[in-house]
């Protein structure tokens, strides 16, 4: 369902919390909603899609992007370089959608300075021990860049307090449901 003006979503939670899960469930059952999809210097993860999931660039293709200043914000998280694409954003904003960015508190803090208007939801964990579980658990990042990310973690969750809508994910499916709930009331 779109409105009239279009209304960007701030998607923010550590790293290792189900963001990703939770999102592909809520974009599964309201397809009217648009996702953004951010350049990313970091390598592809076994289970990704190029264009899906992110733009898998290099360093020097992403340092032309912002000399062209053709990204909203972008940041450094750990070793890479995250950024968000400014065209689609503009185009769909004025299509009125609602648009979901994936972005860690910095970047939505960026965003939401650019756009007062956008809404903030933070995926919190159960605790911090369930959050590296999970993380050690999907195996896809070594020691080094695990803690970097349980650092990163509770530095993001002290600063959490700044998000309209907090959601602890103790359970997949509730909390995709929640996040609906919370989208679907924007529209109104
Ligand atoms: P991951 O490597 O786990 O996919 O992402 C690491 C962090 O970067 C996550 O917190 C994710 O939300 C954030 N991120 C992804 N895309 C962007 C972006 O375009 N801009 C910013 N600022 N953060 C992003």
């Amino acid at each position: 369902m779109a409105n009239n003006k279009g209304v960007l979503v701030l998607f923010s939670g550590p790293s290792g919390v189900g963001k990703d899960a939770v999102l592909e469930i809520v974009l599964a059952k309201d397809t009217s909603l648009q996702k953004s999809v951010s350049c990313t210097t970091r390598g592809i993860r076994e289970n990704e899609i190029e264009g899906k999931d992110y733009y898998f660039i290099t360093v020097p293709e992403f340092e032309k992007m912002i000399e062209n200043h053709e990204v909203l914000e972008y940041t450094r998280y750990g070793q890479n370089l995250y950024g968000t694409p400014k065209a689609p954003i503009d185009k769909w904003i004025s299509e009125g959608k609602t648009v979901i960015l994936k972005i860690e508190v910095e970047g939505a803090g960026n965003i939401k300075r650019l756009y007062p208007d956008s809404v903030g939801i933070f995926i919190m964990p159960p605790s911090m021990e369930v959050l590296e579980q999970r993380l050690r658990s999907r195996g896809t990042e070594d020691e080094d860049d695990i803690k970097k990310r349980l650092e990163i973690a509770q530095g993001e969750i002290g600063n959490s307090n700044v998000y309209d809508y907090l959601v602890v994910n103790d359970d997949l499916e509730k909390t995709s449901e929640n996040v609906l709930d919370i989208l679907h009331k924007l529209y109104k």
